[in-house]
């Protein structure tokens, strides 16, 4: 089972991701807890490189291709091995962060976001994939200061970013699960159990 968890800058990924994975263990399931990107030896070079302020105005197709292959290694050496296993997988970011950031926030054509990433994955798709909304500047005030390339767009790029999520959710209701994050983090933390309860294997 492969579970994504989206959002924006400061709406709580990481740390949903991990009480998420410590229900899941307590449910005495077999989890991997991973991310994007850089959670591979290549993807972190990607990562540095995707982060660089100094890259301020690196080419939308160049940026989307560097988090393809980051994904791509993701899918090949960590995701698919664990889901072999019978593992849930549970990660932080994953292809619906490119639809909103390179489709929505850079204005690439989503189809041709959708097929790259078809090609990049060989077709993984998440079970489910929860999406924590929260207005850009909520998440901006969370955050502080910007401390990555993308932190520091502006706030209409992360305000396209935030309705590329929910274009994408809208989408497909049976496989996104809309969760408010300007709720307490244990609130947001019960909606999401309650969600991936219904998805898991007995
Ligand atoms: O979630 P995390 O903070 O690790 O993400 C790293 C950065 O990569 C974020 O600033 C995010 O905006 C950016 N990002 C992106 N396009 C993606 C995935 C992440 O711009 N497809």
């Amino acid at each position: 089972t492969l579970i994504a968890l989206e959002g924006g800058e400061g709406a709580g990924k990481s740390t949903q991701a991990r009480l998420l994975a410590i229900w899941l263990r307590e449910q005495g399931y077999d989890v991997v807890a991973t991310h994007e990107p850089g959670a591979t030896k290549v993807g972190m070079r990607l990562r540095a490189i995707l982060l660089d302020r100094n890259h301020v105005g690196l080419s939308p197709r160049a940026e989307a291709l560097l988090y393809c292959a980051d994904r791509a290694e993701h899918v090949e050496s960590v995701i698919r091995p664990a889901l072999e296993r019978g593992a849930v997988v549970v990660t932080d970011r994953y292809i619906d962060s490119m639809v909103a950031y390179q489709g929505a926030g850079r204005q690439l054509p989503e189809d041709e976001i959708v097929w790259l990433n078809r090609w990049a994955t060989d077709n993984l798709l998440p079970d489910l994939t929860i999406v924590l909304d929260l207005p850009p500047s909520e998440g901006s005030a969370r955050r502080g200061a910007p401390a990555d390339r993308l932190e520091a767009e502006s706030e209409d790029f992360h305000e396209r970013v935030r309705s590329g999520f929910q274009a994408r959710a809208r989408s497909e209701p049976d496989r996104y699960f809309v969760v408010d994050a300007s709720e307490p983090a244990e609130a947001v933390s019960r909606a999401i159990q309650d969600e991936v309860r219904r998805i898991l294997p007995d």
